[in-house]
């Protein structure tokens, strides 16, 4: 079967802390290939590391579950799906005004999905309670040419 898309990948693993550093890893190695920035790498990784940690904690509650990533390429834009099957969010418009937060006691601060709309050019949400919540984050990496910043680019992805 061939896919409309120029390359994508799907990524799962359990709801352990430990994987946040995984996911966001593996997600920046695969959007490498569109030659982002720095900047822009740095940003899909913070995007990615918010998403995550929030089906950690909210969607699993720190109990084990499976969280998965799905990335795609297309011309220049990554897409990525990241969805856990926890429990789910009861009002969608509020859990994204800044602020907001459902565990303030947790020393959460309620800046999780302002961030992956501030780094990313387009953030959805769906979610249904008790069954999941599944974000869909779209970035554009813009042209360049620089050999030099590639290479450390490279070093950093890791
Ligand atoms: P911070 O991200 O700053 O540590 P936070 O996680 O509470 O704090 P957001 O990431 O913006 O803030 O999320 C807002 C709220 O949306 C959360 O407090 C939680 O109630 C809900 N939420 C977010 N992601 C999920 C999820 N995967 N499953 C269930 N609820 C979620
Ligand atoms: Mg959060």
């Amino acid at each position: 079967m061939k896919s409309k898309y120029d390359n994508e990948m799907e990524l799962e693993f359990l709801s352990k802390s430990n994987n946040e550093a995984f996911a966001r890893i593996t997600v920046a190695a695969f959007a490498a290939q569109l030659d982002p920035t720095i900047e822009e790498l740095a940003d899909i990784k913070t995007a990615v590391s918010e998403a995550v940690t929030n089906c950690i904690i909210h969607g699993y509650e720190n109990t084990e579950g499976l969280i998965k990533i799905k990335a795609t390429l297309l011309k220049n834009e990554i897409e990525i799906e990241i969805s856990d099957s926890g429990k789910g969010i009861e009002d969608i418009e509020l859990a994204r005004k800044p602020l907001y937060t459902t565990k303030g006691n947790l020393e959460r601060s309620g800046m999780g999905f302002t961030i992956m709309e501030s780094f990313m050019d387009e953030v959805t949400i769906n979610s249904v309670v008790d069954i999941g919540t599944k974000v869909t984050m779209k970035k554009r990496i813009k042209k360049q040419e620089n050999a030099e910043e590639n290479e450390e680019k490279n070093a950093l992805i890791n």
